[in-house]
């Protein structure tokens, strides 16, 4: 997969280079580019921004150097339809981010981030990229950051993390909280290594019972009490027949 960044910060992208996300990138699975958007900034100050057309605080970004710079990233390598980019757009007042959209994410070949500052991008820059690709517009949460970089360390590491190859046990992600499957909508329950005692605080012993079939129930009910305590929407929005016998009497 390929991954662009437009950023007038680009040093803030460099965890990019750590952990699971800079091994995927040394294995050759991730070929990420940061491009500083000043580089496509002509005058003595590079600017970026300037005052709201109908007045107001803040700032917004200027169309010309996001133009520039975006179709300098497109410039190499282009292609439309399913092959081609998306742009991703880091806004509090876009689509929720969810693991679901990190599985549509994970499945475009390219994507391109355009994370902003100030009071955000002028909007014909996506106005004009929405006519050659998709545009995902995606708040990671109901708070308002200074600027998108974060947002883009949390999706890039949610996204990397679902390619083909990139998790040592592909079976880690997909019995995680909000995975598809027997647990979809659960919140993952708690999880334990050795040593089997701490501190007088031992493990469930069903964990040591060896029986598959009593941890598997174990979990499911751990994870039932743990959405119906912190996440009891996740439980609201489900089919009620995704939930067996045992789930109905806990
Ligand atoms: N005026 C904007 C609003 O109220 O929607 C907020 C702009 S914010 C100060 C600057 C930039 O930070 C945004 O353009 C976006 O790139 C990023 N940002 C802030 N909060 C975010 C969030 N919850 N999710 C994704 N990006 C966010």
């Amino acid at each position: 997969m390929r991954l662009d960044v437009v950023t007038i910060f680009p040093e803030y992208l460099e965890p990019l280079n750590v952990s699971l996300v800079g091994k995927a990138r040394a294995r050759g699975q991730l070929d990420v580019h940061v491009r500083d958007l000043r580089q496509w900034t002509y005058d003595r100050h590079n600017t970026v921004d300037d005052t709201p057309y109908g007045g107001g605080p803040g700032m917004v970004m200027k169309t010309e150097p996001w133009g520039d710079a975006l179709d300098d990233a497109l410039a190499d390598g282009y292609e439309g339809g399913a092959h081609g980019p998306a742009l991703v757009v880091p806004t509090p007042s876009g689509r929720p981010f969810t693991q679901e959209l990190a599985v549509e994410l994970s499945e475009r070949p390219w994507l391109i981030f355009t994370p902003a500052r100030y009071e955000g991008i002028d909007r014909r820059v996506m106005d004009e990229y929405a006519t050659r690709m998709p545009v995902y517009e995606v708040s990671i949460g109901d708070y308002v950051l200074a600027g998108g970089e974060a947002a883009v360390l949390v999706i890039t590491e949610a996204v990397a993390r679902l390619l083909p190859g990139v998790l040592g046990n592909a079976a880690s992600h997909q019995d995680d909280s909000f995975a598809p499957g027997a647990m979809a909508n659960l919140l993952e329950g708690p999880v334990y290594t050795k040593p089997p005692e701490w501190r007088g605080r031992d493990i469930p012993d069903v964990l040591l019972s060896g029986h598959h079939g009593k941890i598997a129930r174990w979990r499911r009910d751990e994870a039932l009490r743990r959405t119906v305590r912190n996440r009891p929407d996740l439980i609201e929005r489900t089919d009620p027949a995704a939930f067996d016998k045992k789930d109905r009497e806990m």
